[in-house]
C-alpha cells in the first residue's frame, strides 16, 4: 500500500515545514495538487526536477491521486516555465495520463499552498484552515520524486538543491542528507566567510544565517537551496525589541502591508498595520496580555511570505518578523487561531494587487542574478554527515543505532517515538556511527566504503 510505502520510506514534504506525507495522502480530496510554481527568486530545483524527471512526476502524481481518491489530479507551475510545460506533457502522452497541467501567472507568492488552491480550483481555504477544508491536498515536486522512490522501495536520503545567489556560477547539487552546507557551498566555488548572510530557501521566506552560524547547518530532507546574499545590511533580521521599537517610532500607518498582503487579498482577516499599531504599546516586550487580542491572534494566520516586509513597507519595518515572533508566543502560550470554517472570498481589487515576480526580485535587490539558469547536477558525496533526528512536523525521531554501529546507505537509524507524529530516517552514506545524541547522529564513512 502506497502510505506504508511512503511511511516507510521517510518522505516529508520537501518543500515546508516537513508535514509527513504518509498522513498528508491520509484522506479523500477532489484536487491533488502538485505545487510546481517555485516562486521563490533564483530557486532553480523543482524545475530541473520537472526537466529531468518529468515521467517520476507524473507517475507519482498518478499514484496520489489514487490514493486520495481526487477525480482531478493537476501539476500547477508558472505560464512561462515552457520547458518544465514541454517535458511534463511529453510525459503525461506517453503515459496517456490524466494528469493536467495549470499555468499559473508569473506573480509572488505563487506558490503559496493557499494561493495556488484558490488559483486551480478557485476556492479559498477558510481563515486558519488547511486545504483539505475545501477538498485539495497540496504536495511539492520534489515530494513527488521522494513518493515515486518510496513506491519502488527506495528511502529519501538525498536532496536536490540550488546553490546560488552572490557566487561566480550557480548550481545545482544532488547530495546526500546531513552533508555539511559548507560544503556545498565550497562545491559551487564560494568559501563561506563570517560576515556574509546566507539563507537557506529562497529569500522571501527562507531562514537567514551568518556565516558563523553557517558552520553547523546541515542539509535536510526540507533544503531546497543555499543562497549567497550580497553584501547589504538589509539582509541582517535586528532583535524582535528592536522591531517593536522601530515599529513604535517609524510606523506611519499607511496601510500599505495590509493593501499588499497576499492573504488579506484572499479575504483573510489578516492587517498587518493593525498589530504593527498595537506595538506601540508593546513597550518592553508583548505580553500576555496582548496575546488575548484579536488582531494580534490574527498574526496566527500569516504564512511568512514576506510581501509586507521586503517589498510592502515604505519604512523598512518587519511586519513579518513580528507576525512570526507572536506565533511562535500564541502557540507557546497554548491559543489556537479561532476558526469558524467559513471561507471567504477574495478581494474585489486581488487582481491589480498580486505582485509580478520580476518586480519583487528587483525590489528585494536580487535582480542581478536572475539570468543564472543552470542545468546540469552534480553529484556531491560526504565523507562525514549530521543526520538531524527531526527533519519533520512532529516528535523528533528517536536514535535506533549507537556510537560504533556500522551502517549502510539507506538502513534505518530513527523512529518516532510510538504514536507520534512523525517520519523514520535513515543513513544517507555508509560507514561508522560516530556520535549520537538527543539531536542528530553523525556518521563517517569508512576507507573503502562508497
Ligand atoms: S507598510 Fe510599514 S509603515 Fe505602513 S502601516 Fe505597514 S508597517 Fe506601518
Ligand atoms: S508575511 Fe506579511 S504579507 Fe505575508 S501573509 Fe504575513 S502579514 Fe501578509
Amino acid at each position: 500500500m502506497l502510505l506504508d510505502d511512503i511511511f516507510r520510506a521517510g518522505v516529508v514534504g520537501c518543500g515546508g515545514a516537513g508535514f509527513p506525507t504518509h498522513v498528508k495522502l491520509d484522506c479523500h480530496a477532489e484536487y491533488m495538487i502538485i505545487n510546481g510554481a517555485e516562486c521563490e527568486p533564483l530557486l532553480h530545483t523543482d524545475k530541473y526536477l520537472m526537466r529531468h524527471f518529468a515521467g517520476e512526476i507524473v507517475s507519482a502524481a498518478e499514484l496520489c491521486g489514487q490514493q486520495t481518491g481526487a477525480g482531478r489530479v493537476i501539476i500547477a507551475l508558472k505560464d512561462y516555465y515552457h520547458a518544465e510545460k514541454e517535458a511534463l506533457q511529453a510525459a503525461i502522452a506517453e503515459r496517456g495520463s490524466h494528469v493536467e497541467i495549470f499555468s499559473l501567472k508569473n506573480y509572488y507568492p505563487a506558490g503559496d499552498e493557499q494561493m495556488i488552491v484558490y488559483e486551480v480550483t478557485g476556492r479559498v481555504v477558510p481563515p486558519g484552515g488547511i486545504p483539505i477544508d475545501v477538498g485539495a491536498v497540496v504536495s511539492n515536486i520534489a515530494t513527488m520524486l521522494a513518493v515515486r522512490d518510496a513506491a519502488d522501495g527506495h528511502p529519501l536520503t538525498h536532496k536536490y538543491l540550488t546553490v546560488g545567489g552572490d557566487i561566480p556560477q550557480p548550481m545545482l547539487l544532488r547530495v546526500p542528507a546531513g552533508i555539511s552546507l559548507t560544503e556545498c557551498l565550497r562545491a559551487a566555488g564560494h568559501e563561506p566567510a563570517a560576515g556574509r548572510q546566507y539563507v537557506l530557501g529562497g529569500p522571501m521566506m527562507g531562514r537567514y544565517v551568518s556565516g558563523e552560524q553557517l558552520e553547523r547547518e546541515v542539509v535536510t530532507k526540507t533544503t531546497s537551496g543555499i543562497l549567497v546574499m550580497p553584501e547589504r545590511a538589509e539582509y541582517t533580521m535586528p532583535e524582535l525589541q528592536q522591531m517593536i521599537n522601530r515599529a513604535r517610532s517609524a510606523c506611519i500607518q499607511c496601510h500599505y502591508c495590509t493593501d499588499l498582503c497576499p492573504r488579506h487579498l484572499l479575504g483573510h482577516p489578516l492587517e498587518p498595520h493593525r498589530i504593527m499599531r498595537k506595538m506601540a504599546v508593546a513597550g518592553t516586550g508583548i505580553d500576555d496580555e496582548m496575546l488575548q487580542d484579536p488582531d494580534i491572534q490574527n498574526a496566527a494566520i500569516c504564512c511568512e511570505c514576506g510581501v509586507c516586509e521586503r517589498y510592502a513597507c515604505p519604512m523598512g519595518l518587519a511586519p513579518r518578523s513580528i507576525n512570526a515572533a507572536i506565533r511562535r508566543m500564541l502557540g507557546a502560550a497554548g491559543i489556537r487561531y479561532r476558526k469558524d470554517g467559513i471561507s471567504t472570498e477574495p478581494l474585489p481589487f486581488r487582481e491589480h494587487r498580486i505582485i509580478p515576480a520580476p518586480s519583487l526580485t528587483a525590489r528585494i535587490g536580487l535582480a542581478d542574478y536572475l539570468s543564472a539558469h543552470p542545468d546540469d547536477c552534480t553529484e556531491l558525496t560526504a565523507e562525514q554527515v549530521r543526520i538531524p533526528l527531526k527533519q519533520h512536523a512532529g516528535a523528533p525521531a528517536q536514535a535506533l543505532v549507537t556510537e560504533g554501529s556500522r551502517v549502510t546507505e539507506g538502513q534505518l537509524i530513527g523512529r518516532p517515538p510510538e504514536g507520534a507524529l512523525g517520519a523514520l530516517i535513515h543513513s544517507s552514506i555508509s560507514g561508522v556511527v560516530t556520535q549520537v545524541t538527543a539531536d542528530s547522529v553523525v556518521i563517517e564513512r569508512e576507507v573503502g566504503s562508497v
